[in-house]
């Protein structure tokens, strides 16, 4: 039994001051109430951690190395695609899982309690599956272990380059499988999840709509279960080009056409949305998985959320590329997105509620409806994925309720503030510093020697 103290709480009723946290053995949250026994930790500010709905967790190695351009002037993906195929000519599952165990490490120092991890790198250099298929899923849930991350894995059926279903080449073929392997594959990938920490979980993610066929599509929703869906949707102009020319719709519109879109699906990059799909999404009930911070490095465009939220749309917050773990940058990062465009101020902020208020609350609730997890809110019964920040510093001192939050997400000191972190009750950091930090440091640095990243 774990018991917390805590000054202040952001609950599902608001602030609360001078609580009590209980947690019990399972990792839930047994009692939330007056201050009555001996604490075994007293935090001056508690808040839920979040579940992090977007990750690509290899590609954490990558950041910082794919900020040049090439040859070609219009061509500025040039080395984001060289390295990136140059990593897929050499990832082994060891190496992978290093990466993974550091990335995901860092989203808990950044205060995330959870990750839904769009799982796309399946087989071996080449494309040959590995003797177990789901040799990958498998790391990932054991990095996940390593760092005692909650997990929600997201398989991803990946099987063509493209709308005109030319098929995979290079290192793409890492990625791919036809319905019939995918299913056995997301089936292997179920288990192995399974079998991690009861608060593990899983559901299926169709990468996107140029990767997947609509007849392929229907194939795996048919029959890969209950658990959540996620796909990318539509990040990129040439994308919604594509998608228009084949399927005869933009993304969101075929999507919202052609499948019954509601509290399951979780939408990745909607930053290429006219007025009335963001409307249109909005109503669903689906959520809208953001990456602001990946979405700004690679150019992708601007998520209209004034819109979405005044709809009453759903959304969360993803760190997809890894290029930088920051949670409260990623919030801070989505308001400036809609101010640079809007030429305004506290764009997303509401009647009673600050921009940074808004954007905890709707990421919390939005992160655990995507990851399927019952957490999000400080309550009982929920998974105890709490972080706990110190308020004696010059970012908190004397902040209280919606100004501390907003001085975490917009005066820049945030992430040092993060003290405590638990994820399903498990202490993973303590005074700043995730438990394992050293070791797997050091393996996630021997892999960065190992790799090859001239491109
Ligand atoms: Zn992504």
């Amino acid at each position: 039994m774990q018991i917390i103290h805590a000054k202040q709480v952001l609950t599902p009723n608001g602030w609360q001051s001078d609580l009590e946290v209980t947690l019990d053995a399972s990792g839930r949250i047994a009692d939330v109430g007056p201050q009555r026994h001996a604490p075994t930790d007293r935090i001056a500010l508690l808040l839920p951690a979040l579940l992090n709905l977007h990750s690509h967790a290899f590609q954490r190695a990558m950041a910082g190395l794919t900020e040049a351009r090439g040859p070609d002037p219009r061509d500025s993906f040039w080395s984001w695609r060289r390295l990136m195929y140059k990593f897929l000519d050499q990832l082994s599952p060891d190496q992978v899982e290093a990466i993974a165990a550091q990335v995901f490490m860092e989203m808990l120092e950044a205060g995330y309690g959870a990750v839904a991890e769009f799982h796309y790198l399946h087989h071996d250099v080449g494309g040959m599956p590995y003797d177990n298929l789901a040799e990958m899923s498998e790391r990932v849930v054991s990095a996940a272990m390593t760092s005692g991350i909650g997990l929600t894995l997201l398989p991803v059926q990946y099987q063509y380059g493209g709308c005109d279903l030319r098929p995979l080449n290079g290192g793409q073929q890492r990625f791919g499988n036809d319905p019939e392997r995918f299913l056995r594959l997301h089936a292997d990938a179920v288990r192995a999840a399974a079998a991690g920490p009861t608060d593990y979980t899983s559901g299926l993610a169709p990468h996107s709509l140029r990767a997947v066929d609509p007849a392929g599509l229907a194939a795996i929703l048919d029959q890969a279960g209950s658990g959540p869906v996620h796909m990318h949707l539509a990040e990129q102009v040439a994308e919604v080009n594509e998608v228009l020319a084949h399927l005869g719709a933009r993304p969101t519109e075929w999507l919202l056409d052609n499948h019954n879109v509601g509290q399951r699906w979780c939408l990745i990059h909607c930053t290429q949305m006219t007025e009335a799909e963001t409307a249109a999404l909005a109503k669903t009930g689906a959520v809208a998985g953001l990456c602001p911070l990946t979405e700004s490095n690679l150019g992708d465009g601007i998520f209209n959320g004034t819109t979405y939220l005044g709809q009453g749309g759903t959304l969360g917050f993803g760190s997809d590329s890894n290029v930088h773990i920051s949670l409260f940058e990623e919030l801070k990062t989505l308001e400036y997105s809609q101010r640079l465009r809007d030429l305004s101020r506290a764009a997303l902020a509401t009647e009673g509620r600050s921009t940074g208020r808004v954007l905890f609350e709707a990421a919390a609730k939005g992160g655990a409806q995507a990851g399927g997890r019952n957490s999000g809110r400080i309550e009982m019964g929920a998974w105890a994925d709490l972080v706990g920040l110190d308020d004696d510093n010059q970012w908190l001192c004397n902040r209280q309720g919606d100004a501390a939050l907003d001085s975490l997400i917009f005066g820049g000191g945030g992430q040092s503030c993060v003290r405590d972190v638990w994820s399903a009750g498990r202490r993973v950091v303590k005074e700043g510093r995730h438990f394992k930090r050293d070791a797997i440091v050091s393996n996630f640095k021997t892999v960065m020697r190992q790799l090859e990243t001239n491109i």
